[in-house]
């Protein structure tokens, strides 16, 4: 089936029809095993009120999404007021030592395999993955940073992090991480997908694996598209999240890739947590922040108000470009509506998701999510 985007729009058009609804390749629900923070219920709640109708969530559960047991329990609930295609771990218990049953976990609904939260760190483990997983079509989504250049790092450097003495995180971390993987897909030919890129040099090996023709996508996530490590204000963990944001070249490179197309997926990385895993500063807090319900509103104003990206593009971003990464096409019985004027303040009392760990309360944004249309019913509507 083809699935065609809308060709054309009026300047100054109000409302803007996503066919397919928005779809994100990155959430976490938290399910099972920490209800406290979110639960599926909760998840899709939150990512209908954002415009989503498709999202793949992360395996770094507890237990781990390392079974079919664990995907059925993903894709069943048909309540939910969107679709859930769940990623499945890359290494049994998300270890890192030995590879999952892919062929099992493909066969029971897995759309990708992944560790997030954590890399793969051997890189023979990974190797052995990713010849697997070539050969049931299926792509490795990668959380790319290498432990032992990491280190404690919990920021890139800048003035808040050189005023509270906390650990630094070298872009390095990053970009070897994924020059050791792309190197990988050219001995296995297997699709990468590189989770929530932080670094220029990141998008400029995206940039040359897919010159070279290699299968080799990767994510820019809300917040690593508004915000660089210069607007972090204090040590308020409610702005620490694994990869931290980067330097203010880092923003311009990431959105440069967003409009070339080498980054050719949005994704939110919704990292929904307790108040109180969010409480002792970035030394001590969580990883990770909600996105869902906001992620429209930034990628829009960034990319389209600030960037010039047009409305296709964007919509591409969010609907063809994280759909075909799973080997998918567009719901043709969903779709969103977004209207460019809503011009609304963010406010985490209106938030489906259980959780309230972000730092965009208070910003002012013209895009908003009007309406989303999940299999021919609204699921939401803003009034
Ligand atoms: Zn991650």
């Amino acid at each position: 089936m083809t699935f065609d985007l809308p060709v054309e729009f009026a300047d100054n058009q109000r409302y803007v029809v996503v066919p397919g609804g928005l779809r994100d390749v990155h959430v976490h629900f938290r399910d099972p095993g920490t209800p406290e923070a979110e639960t599926r219920a909760t998840g899709a709640a939150a990512a209908a009120a954002g415009g989503f109708t498709c999202v793949t969530t992360m395996p770094n559960t507890t237990p781990a999404g390392d079974s079919p047991a664990w995907l059925r329990e993903q894709i069943e609930d048909a309540s939910l007021p969107c679709r859930i295609a769940p990623s499945a771990c890359i290494t049994k218990g998300r270890l890192g030592r030995e590879v999952a049953d892919l062929e099992v976990l493909a066969a029971a609904g897995a759309v990708a395999f992944t560790d997030d939260g954590a890399f793969v760190d051997d890189a023979h483990v990974m190797e052995e993955a990713m010849r697997r997983a070539a050969k049931l079509g299926k792509p490795v989504m990668q959380h790319a940073v290498i432990p032992a250049l990491l280190g404690a790092g919990v920021m890139r450097d800048c003035a808040v992090a050189r005023k509270f003495n906390l650990p630094l995180m070298p872009p390095e971390a990053e970009t070897e991480a994924v020059r050791r993987d792309i190197a990988l897909v050219r001995t296995t030919g297997c699709a990468l997908h590189v989770q929530h890129i932080s670094c220029a040099g990141t998008v400029e090996l995206i940039r040359a694996a897919r010159r070279e023709g290699l299968p080799v996508t990767g994510e820019a996530t809300p917040h690593h598209l508004l915000f660089s490590c210069d607007d972090i204000p204090a040590d308020d963990a409610n702005w620490k999240m694994a990869p931290p944001l980067g330097s203010r070249e880092d923003v311009a490179a990431i959105r440069e890739g967003v409009k070339d197309g080498t980054l050719g997926i949005f994704a939110t990385d919704h990292a929904p947590h307790h108040a109180s895993k969010k409480a002792g500063g970035f030394r001590t807090s969580a990883n990770g922040i909600i996105g869902l319900e906001t992620a429209a509103a930034i990628t829009w104003q960034t990319m389209v108000v600030e960037e010039g990206m047009s409305p296709q593009d964007w919509i591409a971003r969010w609907t063809t470009g994280p759909a075909a990464l799973i080997g998918e096409t567009p719901d043709p019985d969903s779709f969103t509506v977004i209207d460019t004027q809503a011009n609304r303040v963010v406010d985490p009392e209106t938030f489906k998701s259980k959780s309230r760990n972000m730092p965009f309360a208070g910003l002012r944004f013209a895009a908003w999510p009007a309406m989303t249309v999940f299999k021919g019913k609204v699921v939401q509507k803003w009034e």
